[in-house]
């Protein structure tokens, strides 16, 4: 399973298979994304749905949170039922069937094509990532530069989708920017199918199988609860939708971190670990902790920052003002140019055995994003004075964001892949997911404290949220020169013992 030989930048053959998959999975995720709350708040005559902003903010805030959260089943079913190579492969269709729903123009339909996007993402995602790690070997020092390279392909896909399926929602039909999202995902379905062999037998099995006697019992509960979520969401269509979304929001963020910690400590308690792999989860769980922090300030990208630069930033050259949403962009663009850089250094440290703990790297970028935010504090204070500020402010922080998110977030998905037990590979990435549930809702939360009309409070908002988030991420820099430790229990037992 355990291919060696050079087969895409040096990497495993099956490399190739999952960045081209999670690529096309990812251009649909964005692209469908991007159209979204536009499509949703568009008057009938533009042939929108014609929802308030508050209800099509709401529905948004509960799509992007259900989506990371059926992370969870997700992990679990390929655990313990199918095996990750085919939950990848059924929810691929399932997210292609959504986008296909959205194409059809009936309203109607709507929210069932919402559910199916949703839950396919649930059985993909995680599991998607989590079979990345399986090319490697345990000491393979490729593997953190191997997720640098997926972690590219997911932003090529990112600025594929906003690019291709935006231009066909906006000027041609909103129905035909979701047909789009859905002919991406189909082309990634057929590279997939063609390319599966590279594979090999990695995860083609579930690690931990559910009896035989038992499995049936799990496939009727799995569709009693879909027929629950389907009949529940029709209703609450009947009746308009009249959730007060702040409300809502607070609710599912305390409720989605008491799943994270249940979930988390059920493997604990309940999973049989020994004792190295105790020693793991507990640095999996700071992990964890850096990866909630990060997004809840990361995540401002869609909306303080977004209404900085729409309002704040002095976007005219010559004769022609930037578009706002053009800021929306630098932020792939810097990944994609900057994982090469990161892929290399990786491997390079690997080489001279000077690799970070995972914890420090994380982290180190929950401090980088977190001073990015510093840089806001100096921009807020000119926007305070009634200026407008140059575009390399912006520029600035969301290039110091994406220089600590590729320290975090694609590290955090090797580090999953590589400190969890094996017959809990999908779940743990699956908890992991659900940290960008958590921290998007909490970002949410945040940005609903930023007032474009009260921008005197602008300046201190955001050295608060910077000052916090050093802070967190200090203490996780502590707790790192110990944890340090936890990460490599198992190879230090196996190598010292004879
Ligand atoms: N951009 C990353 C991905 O799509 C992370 C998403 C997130 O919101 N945390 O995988």
């Amino acid at each position: 399973t355990h291919q060696t030989s050079g087969g895409f930048f040096g990497h495993p053959k099956g490399l190739s298979t999952l960045f081209f998959t999670e690529m096309w999975e990812r251009m649909s995720y964005y692209g469908m994304r991007a159209l979204l709350v536009l499509f949703m708040t568009a008057s009938l005559q533009e042939e929108g749905l014609a929802f308030t902003v508050a209800a099509a903010a709401a529905i948004y805030g509960l799509y992007t949170g259900a989506v990371y959260f059926l992370g969870l089943p997700g992990g679990w079913i390929a655990d313990r039922l199918l095996g990750g190579q085919r939950t990848i492969w059924y929810g691929g269709i399932i997210i292609m069937c959504g986008h296909i729903v959205l194409a059809i123009p009936s309203d109607n339909t709507f929210f069932l094509g919402l559910i199916l996007v949703a839950s396919g993402t649930g059985l993909l995602k995680p599991n998607i990532s989590a079979l990345v790690g399986h090319l490697y070997q345990p000491e393979d020092v490729r593997r953190d530069s191997g997720y640098a390279l997926y972690y590219m392909g997911i932003n090529i896909g990112s600025v594929l989708g906003s690019t291709i399926c935006g231009y066909f929602g906006e000027n041609i039909g909103w129905h035909w920017g979701f047909g789009a999202a859905a002919v991406g995902m189909a082309i990634g379905l057929i590279q997939y199918r063609r390319t599966i062999g590279n594979l090999g037998d990695a995860s083609l099995k579930p690690e931990n199988p559910m009896p035989a006697d038992k499995t049936r019992l799990a496939w009727r509960i799995i569709g009693a609860v879909l027929v629950a979520v389907a009949l529940i969401t029709g209703l609450t269509m009947q009746g308009a939708i009249t959730i007060d979304p702040v409300t809502a929001a607070q609710y599912v963020a305390v409720a989605f971190t008491l799943t994270f910690l249940a979930y988390f400590g059920f493997i604990y308690f309940r999973g049989k670990l020994s004792g190295s792999e105790k020693r793991k989860l507990w640095a999996l769980f700071l992990i964890c902790v850096a990866s909630t922090f990060f997004w809840s300030g990361f995540e401002q990208a869609g909306s303080s920052l977004n209404l900085f630069a729409r309002d704040y930033t002095d976007r005219l050259i010559g004769a022609f003002e930037i578009p706002a949403t053009w800021f929306q962009n630098l932020n792939s663009l810097f990944i994609i140019t900057l994982s090469p850089f990161f892929a290399a250094l990786w491997i390079n440290l690997g080489k001279r055995m000077m690799t970070p703990s995972y914890n420090l790297k994380c982290a180190i970028g929950l401090i980088i994003m977190a001073s990015g935010f510093l840089v806001m504090f100096f921009a807020a204070q000119y926007a305070a004075e009634g200026l407008k500020v140059a575009p390399y402010w912006l520029v600035t922080t969301y290039f110091l964001h994406t220089v600590g998110e590729l320290c975090l977030s694609p590290v955090a998905l090797s580090a999953v892949s590589k400190l969890s037990p094996r017959r809990f590979a999908g779940q743990m990435m699956g908890v992991f997911v659900l940290t960008y549930s958590i921290g998007n809702i909490f970002s949410g939360l945040l940005a609903g404290h930023f007032d474009p009309n009260n921008i005197s409070e602008m300046p201190n908002l955001y050295l608060q949220i910077s000052l916090f988030t050093i802070g967190i991420g200090i203490i996780l820099a502590l707790i790192s020169l110990k944890s340090k430790h936890w990460e490599s229990l198992g190879e230090e037992s196996q190598t010292a013992q004879p």
